[in-house]
C-alpha cells in the first residue's frame, strides 16, 4: 500500500535542538534542518574537542550524533569510515530555518548535490562565522568544503544552496517534486528566521522553526501564525524549549535592568557577556553604551559580522563600525606589540578603516568608565591586560554554556574573583513561553501537534490533549 506523508525525527526528540526531520512524500524526500545535537555531543566531548575527522563521518555515527542513513553524507567522509561511497541518494533538499548550531551545522557532512534552501540574511551569517573559523572544521562546512584528507591547493566544493524571503515565497512557493515549502519569517534571537508551511500530495505541514512573541519584533511570528492558520494544516510541528516555563523578560527589560546597573557603576569597567549574534542583544547593549556615555567595545569577529549584516540597505539598521558609541578593539597577536605583521589582511583593513575606533586594552584600563567590553568569554583572557580592580561583569545569554567558546561557569566564576569583577544576569530568551505557545498553537489550530525541540514533551499533551504525538528518534510517525 502506497505511503502518505512521513515524518522521521532522527533530533530534536527529548532535547532542545539538534532537530533533524526527514519528510517522505511519496519518495521525494526533504529534510527539515540538520543540526548539531549539543546535547548528545556534550556526554562524550568538551565544546572545544574536536571529533577525530580521519574517520570522516564515523565517530560522529558510532557516538549517535549523525543517524546511520544511506544516501545522505558526503563520498570523502564516508570513504574515510571505510564505508561504501556510491549510494543513491535518499533526499533531495534541506529547508534550513535559521543560523543557529542546533538546526544548521550538521548539513555539513551532506553530500553536495543535496538542494539547501535558507533565507537571504541566514545566508550571509554562515558565510560570515565560515570566514572566521578559516573554513577547517569539519562541523561547520554549511555552505562549502573541501574534500578531505584536504590536499593542498584543492578546490573547495560549494553546495547548491538557494535563497529565499519571506516576500519572494509569498510570490513563488519553493517547488521540490510532489513537495512545496512557503517559509515566513519568525522572530527569534538571531536574525533571518524562518518557520515553513510545507504542502505534500496529502497533507499540510506546519513547522515551527524557533519562534517567540515576547522579542524585539512579534509582528514577525504573527504573521507566520496567521499564513499557518490560513493553511489550515493538518499537522504542526512545534518547538518547545521553554514549554516549562512562564518568565517574560522582554528586551526591554534587559535594556532597563542593565542600564540601571551601569550607571551605578558609573566608575568602573562594565564587561558583558552574549551571544554575539543575537542582535537584538548587540543593539541592547550598543544602546545602553549610548545612552550612559561610553563605547560598546567588541572584538574583531563581531565587528566583521555586524559589517557583513549591514549590507543591502541595512535592513537590521545595524549602526555603522565608525560610529562614536562604538569601538573595536585590538588584541595582542604574535610579536604581542600590535606589529600589523601579527594580524590577518582582515584584521589589519578592519583596524585601519576604523583607526579612530580601534581600542587596545591600554586604552581601556586607562580609562574603564567610557566603556561597555563586550569581548564575553571567548576573550575573557584579554582581562589580563585590562587589568581592572573591580567592576560589574554582566552575563547575558541563556546558559552557562554558550557556542562561541565558552568555559565552565565555575572557571568563569574565579576570573571574575581574579580581577575583582561582581556579576549580574539578565536576559530575555529567544523561545516563547509556554503560555505563548499553547496561544500560538491554538491560534494555528493544526488537527495534529508534534513537539520537537523540547525536553517537556509531556507538557504538551497535558496542555494539547489527544491531538499531541509525541515523537521517538528514528521512528516513523506515517499520516
Ligand atoms: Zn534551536
Ligand atoms: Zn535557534
Amino acid at each position: 500500500m502506497p505511503k502518505g506523508t512521513c515524518f522521521t525525527f532522527f533530533g530534536g526528540v527529548n532535547e532542545i535542538g539538534g532537530n533533524k526531520i526527514l519528510l517522505d512524500d511519496k519518495g521525494t524526500r526533504v529534510l527539515l534542518d540538520f543540526g548539531k545535537s549539543f546535547k548528545v555531543r556534550s556526554k562524550y566531548y568538551d565544546w572545544n574537542e574536536n571529533l577525530r575527522a580521519a574517520n570522516g563521518v564515523g565517530d560522529f555515527i558510532a557516538m549517535g550524533l549523525l543517524p546511520d542513513l544511506k544516501g545522505i553524507y558526503r563520498e570523502d567522509l564516508l570513504a574515510l569510515a571505510g564505508r561504501p561511497k556510491k549510494e543513491d541518494r535518499l533526499v533531495d533538499a534541506v529547508f534550513l530555518s535559521h543560523a543557529h548550531s542546533d538546526h544548521a551545522d550538521y548539513i555539513s557532512f551532506l553530500r553536495d548535490d543535496i538542494d539547501i534552501y535558507m533565507g537571504e540574511t541566514t545566508k550571509r551569517i554562515v558565510e560570515s562565522i565560515e570566514d572566521e573559523r578559516g573554513r577547517s572544521s569539519l562541523e561547520f562546512e554549511i555552505t562549502g568544503f573541501k574534500q578531505r584528507p584536504i590536499e593542498r591547493g584543492s578546490e573547495r566544493v560549494r553546495r547548491k544552496i538557494t535563497t529565499f524571503t519571506t516576500e519572494s515565497a509569498l510570490r513563488n512557493r519553493i517547488q521540490v517534486d510532489s513537495i512545496e515549502v512557503e517559509p515566513i519569517h519568525v522572530d527569534h534571537s538571531i536574525p533571518g528566521c524562518y518557520g515553513f508551511v510545507i504542502r505534500t500530495s496529502s497533507n499540510t505541514i506546519v513547522y515551527s522553526g524557533d519562534l517567540r512573541m515576547h522579542g524585539n519584533n512579534p509582528s514577525l511570528t504573527r504573521d507566520f501564525i496567521q499564513r499557518a492558520f490560513a493553511a489550515n494544516p493538518d499537522v504542526m510541528i512545534c518547538e518547545g524549549t521553554r514549554i516549562d516555563e512562564t518568565n517574560m523578560t522582554r528586551e526591554k527589560d534587559v535594556y532597563d535592568t542593565c542600564r540601571y546597573f551601569v550607571e551605578r557603576a558609573r566608575n568602573h569597567l562594565v564587561y558583558a557577556d552574549y551571544s554575539y549574534k543575537d542582535v537584538d542583544r548587540f543593539a541592547t547593549f550598543y544602546n545602553i553604551a549610548k545612552s550612559t556615555e561610553r563605547k560598546l567595545v567588541v572584538h574583531n569577529r563581531v565587528a566583521r559580522y555586524v559589517q557583513a549584516l549591514s549590507g543591502q540597505g541595512n535592513p537590521l539598521k545595524l549602526p555603522p563600525l565608525e560610529d562614536e558609541s562604538l569601538a573595536i578593539y585590538k588584541p595582542r597577536e604574535k610579536s604581542g606589540t600590535y606589529a600589523d605583521e601579527d594580524y590577518s589582511p582582515e584584521d589589519r583593513e578592519l583596524f585601519g578603516s576604523s583607526s579612530q575606533n580601534t581600542l587596545t586594552a591600554l586604552d581601556i584600563k586607562n580609562d574603564p568608565s567610557k566603556y561597555i567590553v563586550a569581548l564575553g568569554s571567548y576573550k575573557i583572557d584579554e582581562l589580563v591586560d585590562i587589568a581592572p580592580k573591580e567592576g560589574l561583569y554582566v552575563h547575558s545569554a541563556s546558559e552557562p554554556f554558550n557556542e562561541e567558546g565558552s568555559i565552565s561557569e565555575e572557571k568563569m566564576n574565579n576570573w571574575l574573583n581574579q580581577f575583582g569583577l561582581e556579576k549580574i544576569h539578565v536576559h530575555c530568551s529567544g523561545h516563547a513561553s509556554g503560555r505563548d505557545l499553547n496561544d500560538i498553537i491554538e491560534a494555528i489550530n493544526p488537527k495534529v501537534l508534534i513537539p520537537v525541540h523540547t525536553e517537556n514533551p509531556g507538557l504538551f499533551r497535558l496542555f494539547q490533549g489527544s491531538k499531541v504525538i509525541v515523537p521517538e528518534v528514528a521512528k516513523e510517525i506515517e499520516f
